[in-house]
């Protein structure tokens, strides 16, 4: 048991999960100081509102650790190099992140944590696994990287039987001790890799939820990378790995037979060898990254113990969030699709291979990402390319090597409105029965507020187009 007591607590960065934190932790005893580099009068207001509950605030310095800290929280965005945890470091201070302390504020009659991570897809398999547990009767809530801060899930009142969380890399570096009932490691890409340092400390960061796993260290068997981690780790014994895949699932694997998601891994009669969960089409949207991550929810789920019954059902009560290959309008035959949250060459892959013949606006912030192989993977279902943002020049590039017959528009614009201009061109590129995809395979800073902001943008300019030709 921790005690919180009278313990010097610092805590980095006065945003959302900071102040929850620091709040949490004052409510428990602590004395707790928050430090943020930022001097603003909004950092200031937010300064006056802590102080005023009792919790010190230091602005204007990022870098050095206060006196008498003894334990430093982190928050996520401030980078492993930091000064400040160097200087923890130096002084012998440990460094955490507020799952850490989340995972040791549980109660002892705590509910399980079923984890998941992955560079794409966690938010929609969290999503997909608690709609999953809620079919079953199960008290629970996707929480984690997604909505109502993790700190504050666990000190509520409400009894859960069982969380599903998600966690980003970011997370899982600063949570030491944390010890799933069972977790899947989605996919590995290239992605935060500036903050990371290399592929390999980004991997090993992803490999950290499968330590102590009790009963199922859930990997995918497309991405090798993913059951390398499960090996690597230290669990309890009696731990399986599951795989799952979009072929036929051989032995402790879930997959896919004849259109119908199927569980190699967790079959209840023994007279069986396999226990069918649900169909394809009970999956929204049915496209084959999406299918995959319903199969890592459900193995999660039946490492649970969930009924396949419960499988089905939650799957069909599920729909994605926002901006997710979502669906806006049919308009003259062509369908739009706002996929703004592809904001990675990985995620965008996956949302080009679910479609036939496809103009796609794309382009932004590249974050350090090359585009080559997505180019070469995607070449044959382009009819064409509308590009804007930042880094629309890379893309461009990666056209020329290897779609090189494929139209492209450039519209050499970065404000806001060249949304409006990116849809009308890739309408005129289109013929019926296409699908025009904003995937952008980018972030969206340099001409949007954020993603959400991205496809807003989009729908509206559909719902313009539409109108337009009614
Ligand atoms: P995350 O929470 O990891 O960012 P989301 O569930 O919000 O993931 O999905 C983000 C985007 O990633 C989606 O819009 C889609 O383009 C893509 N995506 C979702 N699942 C996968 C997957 N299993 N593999 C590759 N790309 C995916």
């Amino acid at each position: 048991v921790t005690t919180w007591q009278g313990r010097n607590i610092t805590v980095a960065g006065l945003g959302v999960s900071g102040i929850s934190a620091a709040r949490a932790l004052v409510g428990l005893g602590a004395s707790v100081t928050v430090v943020d580099g930022g001097s603003s009068p909004a950092h200031r207001e937010r300064a006056d509102s802590l102080e005023a509950e009792g919790i010190s605030v230091r602005l204007a310095d990022a870098e050095t650790l206060p006196e008498g800290t003894d334990l430093v929280v982190t928050s996520p965005g401030w980078k492993p190099t930091s000064p400040l945890f160097a200087a923890a470091a130096k002084a012998g201070v440990d460094v955490v992140g507020d799952v850490e302390i989340a995972w040791l504020l549980r109660g002892p009659d705590a509910a399980p944590w079923l984890a998941v991570t992955g560079t794409n897809g966690k938010t929609t398999t969290t999503q997909m696994l608690a709609s999953i547990l809620s079919a079953a009767g199960l008290r629970t809530a996707a929480v984690g990287n997604i909505g109502t801060p993790i700190i504050d899930v666990v000190l509520s009142e409400e009894p859960y039987d069982v969380l599903a969380v998600e966690l980003s890399s970011y997370q899982l570096h600063w949570a030491p001790s944390l010890r799933a009932h069972s977790a899947v490691v989605l996919n590995i890409a290239p992605d935060h890799l500036d903050w990371h340092g290399s592929m390999e400390a980004y991997a090993a960061d992803k490999g950290r939820i499968y330590e102590g796993n009790r009963v199922a260290c859930v990997y995918n068997v497309a991405d090798k990378a993913t059951e390398d981690l499960v090996r690597a780790a230290d669990v309890e014994e009696g731990c399986r790995a599951v795989g799952f895949t979009l072929g036929t699932p051989g032995p402790s694997q879930l997959g896919v037979v004849e259109g119908l998601l199927v569980d190699r891994a967790f079959v209840e009669d023994r007279h069986k060898q396999a226990q069918e969960l649900a169909e394809v089409g009970d999956v929204q949207p049915p496209a084959p990254h999406n299918i995959a991550n319903a199969l890592a929810a459900a193995a999660l789920a039946r490492a649970y113990g969930v009924p396949a019954a419960a499988v089905r059902d939650g799957l069909r009560a599920f729909r994605p969030d926002a901006h997710r290959i979502q669906h806006i309008a049919d308009v003259g035959g062509i369908a739009y699709i706002d996929d703004s949250k592809a904001t990675n060459t990985h995620a965008a892959e996956a949302s080009l291979a679910a479609y036939e013949s496809i103009v796609w606006i794309a382009g932004g912030l590249a974050k350090g990402a090359t585009f080559d192989e997505l180019v070469a993977k995607s070449a044959k279902r382009l009819r064409g390319v509308v590009l804007f943002g930042a880094d629309r020049a890379l893309i461009r590039q990666a056209l020329a090597r290897h779609a090189p017959e494929v139209p492209v528009v450039d519209l050499d614009r970065t404000d806001t409105g060249a949304m409006l201009e990116a849809v009308q061109e890739a309408t005129r590129l289109a013929r019926t029965g296409d699908t025009v995809l904003m995937a952008p395979a980018c972030a969206s800073m340099d001409m949007f507020t954020n993603y959400n902001q991205r496809g807003d943008m989009f729908a509206e300019a559909v719902r313009e187009l539409g109108a337009a030709s009614a």
